[in-house]
């Protein structure tokens, strides 16, 4: 459903950054149409990303439940049996509802949807080449890139993915049968979610990490933790690791060579049915012709904007993977919710000092704002706040406390100036401190504020009461 008439503005990529921008703009009333070239919308994030992956996290955590918890809360789970095949259809069944649902929405909001691959030919034309093959031009006032990310070997660019047995998260969301064995090279987000699906599925996995630490980003202190949780879960770690190959052998199995680059490094060969490169993604900016245009991209070849969102050329606006900032599907939405309304009404903003970054393991990592570090490099005095959950009654009577809340508060005006969590549910805990932050609240806000008994969210009320005080259950 799609009109070549011409535009308020041409949207190439249908991922969050551009569907959410087409809904935005339509609901505004603006002429849009949204170009996407994989036949489905929803982009990296529903397709092969956030929505596949957190359907293997669910699934493999409820049989991890089953078959090593359940029992202690007089469920009885006797023979408790593994459908791999089953889990992936359930996961395929939760990403094809969720594309198809943006279809509809584009439908209510009258958002023309060009299914085909985008090129910028001029200022004010794109065109496209339709997955039929046939070409059409779109004539239109603005442009939107959001054409997203895909993924990259980085530093092992003669590793060859062949989605099988080295594969990339694309490949570890589709595998045939359960790993005996995994190495997974990357210890960042990506890598510790996939990583703990086909652990808790008894894969002996083993993560392989160039720096010090797992989860960057995170605050340290709750990387430490995190980390410890991890193995207590059996998953292995090598930091300060360097892979210098990967290389598929005859019987099937792959070697991954390493080396050691700190003192806790390991030098030697290790051996896994599969080996997941998690090192991270590339924009796709490549035959976009922003060549035709003079757009630029920096050495990472992301489009070059302000903090408008705006490229050198005045029509031509980029957000979401392809631009600069944390790779995350919340944040290409909120940019596309910006760009659209300042194209509308020449206002659209967002906070880049208030998005939350979450891991969904169990326990899950959250946190938004500034870690410990960072402060103590910009030389900020600040109160932290810690509540473990041990002290929380939901928590305990969940049987689930491990974890902890950390707040961290300028010492002079106590405002909130990081939040931090590591514990179950953390991802959904999260968004209060992200809305605390977003209204300047200070540690004393929260402590002040009344939070239901028993819930998880107390943990987060007596943090901050610690950054303000002193907290009542500990
Ligand atoms: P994308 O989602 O990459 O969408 C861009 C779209 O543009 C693609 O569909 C592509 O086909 C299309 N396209 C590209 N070039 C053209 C062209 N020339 N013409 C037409 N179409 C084009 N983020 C989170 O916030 N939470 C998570 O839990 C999370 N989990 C993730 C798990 C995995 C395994 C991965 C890989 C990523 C995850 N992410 C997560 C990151 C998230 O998926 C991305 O940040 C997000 O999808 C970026 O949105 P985007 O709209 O910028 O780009």
């Amino acid at each position: 459903f799609f009109s070549t008439e011409q535009k308020d503005v041409v949207i190439i990529g249908g991922g969050p950054g551009g569907y959410v921008a087409g809904i935005k703009a339509g609901q505004l009333g603006m002429k849009v149409t949204v170009v996407e070239k994989r036949g489905k919308l929803g982009g990296t994030c529903l397709n092969v990303g956030c929505i596949p992956s957190k359907a293997l996290l669910n699934a493999s955590h409820l049989y991890e439940t089953a078959t090593t918890k359940m029992g202690d809360y007089g469920v009885k789970c006797n023979n408790v049996e593994l459908d791999f095949g089953g889990m992936m259809k359930y996961k395929e069944k939760a990403v094809s509802g969720l594309t198809a649902g943006i279809e509809s929405l584009f439908k209510k909001n009258k958002v023309d949807y060009a299914k085909g691959h985008g090129k910028i030919t001029g200022p004010n034309t794109v065109e496209v080449t339709m997955n039929d093959g046939s070409v059409k031009t779109i004539e239109t006032k603005n442009i939107v890139i959001a054409t997203g990310s895909e993924v990259s070997t980085g530093a092992l660019s003669n590793v060859v993915i062949d989605e099988e047995s080295i594969v990339s998260s694309t490949g570890a969301l589709s595998l045939k049968t359960v790993p005996k064995d995994l190495i997974v090279i990357g210890g960042g987000v990506i890598g510790l979610e996939l990583g703990s699906v086909y652990s808790r599925l008894n894969s002996k996995t083993t993560v392989i990490e160039f720096t010090n630490r797992i989860a960057a980003g995170a605050d340290g202190e709750v990387a430490k933790k995190f980390q410890k949780s991890l193995e207590k879960q059996h998953m292995k770690f090598h930091l300060e690791t360097k892979v210098t190959s990967v290389v598929k052998q005859p019987n099937g199995r792959v070697a991954v060579t390493v080396e050691q680059v700190g003192a806790s490094g390991y030098t030697g060969t290790l051996e896994a049915d599969v080996v997941l490169v998690s090192v991270g993604r590339r924009p796709n900016t490549q035959n976009l012709g922003l060549e035709n245009v003079g757009v630029p991209t920096d050495k990472a070849g992301r489009v070059e904007v302000d903090e408008h969102f705006a490229t050198k050329v005045p029509s031509i606006y980029a957000i979401g993977d392809a631009i600069r900032g944390p790779m995350l599907a919340h944040k290409a939405e909120e940019e596309g919710i910006a760009i659209i309304e300042q194209l509308h009404s020449g206002v659209g903003h967002v906070n880049y000092d208030a998005i939350p970054s979450v891991i969904y393991t169990h326990p899950e990592v959250a946190w938004v704002g500034k870690t410990e570090e960072e402060l103590q490099k910009a030389g900020i005095q600040y109160n932290a706040g810690k509540f473990p959950f041990i002290g929380n009654s939901r928590a305990k009577t969940n049987d689930d406390a491990e974890g902890f809340v950390k707040f961290l508060a300028d010492k002079e005006t106590d405002r909130i100036l990081g939040v931090h969590i590591m514990g179950a549910n953390a991802g959904e805990l999260i968004a209060e401190s992200v809305l605390a932050m977003e209204y300047g609240a200070s540690s004393e806000d929260v402590a002040r504020t009344c939070h239901a008994h028993p819930t998880l969210s107390e943990a987060v009320k007596e943090a901050a009461m610690a950054a303000h005080g002193k907290p009542i259950h500990m």
